[in-house]
């Protein structure tokens, strides 16, 4: 989302790459700073959304906003205070899934942190909130909480409004966290079905991994370039079980054969291998 097109921009990338969906930010990933619903262009994207086949999108929060900061008291409120906001725009703009990192506890414990989360998502999420928060499952870098299906399924336990929670499983994320989705997908999601239900998975982020299984890092690599692979990651993508979910990629940017100073998006290309 960027420039005057804002929506229509991100849609217009989407169709670029042939793709049927995408996810968007709605800003700067790395900042909270964000314009007004009524700049943001939701009717003209659309309006050329609906020509170009994309019934649905997502929408990821900012990657700042940690819920589960019980060290710092600013921290947290200025987490809630944006995800109530977040809410409110990706609503407005017609999507009803928000991908959000469930948070990092910075050294007060697991327990601590969890417990903020839960506070956090019961601060926002109420009887008519007209979307879910999708809980990213992570690869449990630093203090990451959402590295197991275990502290999903507490976070889950807890919240009041537990039915506007989803999860967002992320393939680079499962990998590093210690899952075995290479020789054992089924075996992974019926662990997560056994704690949360397999009917609340909302998305798939397909990336491959520049790291081994349990190596507890998050460094994204591109499709087959990575230590998951193409098979695997094409499994995943066409499981009978999921076809009808959003699948996004966040695999990084390749360098142009024609510009070695310049990068290019990779999602044309990987969006025609997975299919
Ligand atoms: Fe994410
Ligand atoms: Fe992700
Ligand atoms: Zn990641």
């Amino acid at each position: 989302m960027s420039g005057k097109e804002m929506m229509l921009g991100s849609a217009k990338e989407a169709v670029s790459y042939n793709a049927d969906t995408f996810m968007l930010y709605t800003g700067a990933p790395q900042n909270t700073k964000r314009k007004d619903i009524s700049e943001l262009n939701i009717a003209p994207a659309w309006e050329y959304m609906r020509t170009h086949g994309i019934k649905d999108f997502v929408v990821h929060a900012p990657y700042i906003i940690n819920l589960a900061n019980s060290v710092n008291a600013p921290t947290y409120e200025i987490a809630v205070e944006f995800l109530a906001l977040e809410i409110e725009r990706t609503i407005a703009m017609g999507s009803h899934i928000l991908i959000l990192h469930p948070g990092s506890h910075v050294g007060a414990g697991v327990k601590a942190g969890i417990d903020q989360i839960v506070r956090g998502l019961n601060e926002v999420l109420t009887d008519t909130t007209n979307c879910c928060i999708a809980l990213e499952t992570m690869a449990g870098k630093g203090s990451e909480i959402g590295r197991s299906f275990e502290e999903l399924a507490s976070i889950y336990d807890r919240v009041t409004h537990s039915d506007k929670l989803r999860v967002c499983m992320d393939t680079c994320h499962l990998n590093d966290a210690g899952y075995d989705i290479v020789n054992d997908f089924d075996g992974v999601v019926d662990r997560f079905d056994q704690l949360i239900g397999k009917e609340q998975i909302a998305l798939f982020h397909i990336n491959d991994s520049k790291n081994v299984r349990g190596a507890m890092k998050d460094r994204h690599a591109n499709i087959g370039n990575g230590t998951i692979g193409t098979e695997p990651l094409r499994y995943i993508v066409h499981h009978p079980l999921f076809l009808h979910l959003p699948k996004i990629l966040e695999t990084p940017y390749i360098p142009d054969p024609n510009d070695p100073n310049k990068e290019i998006p990779p999602y044309k290309e990987e969006i025609a291998l997975l299919r």
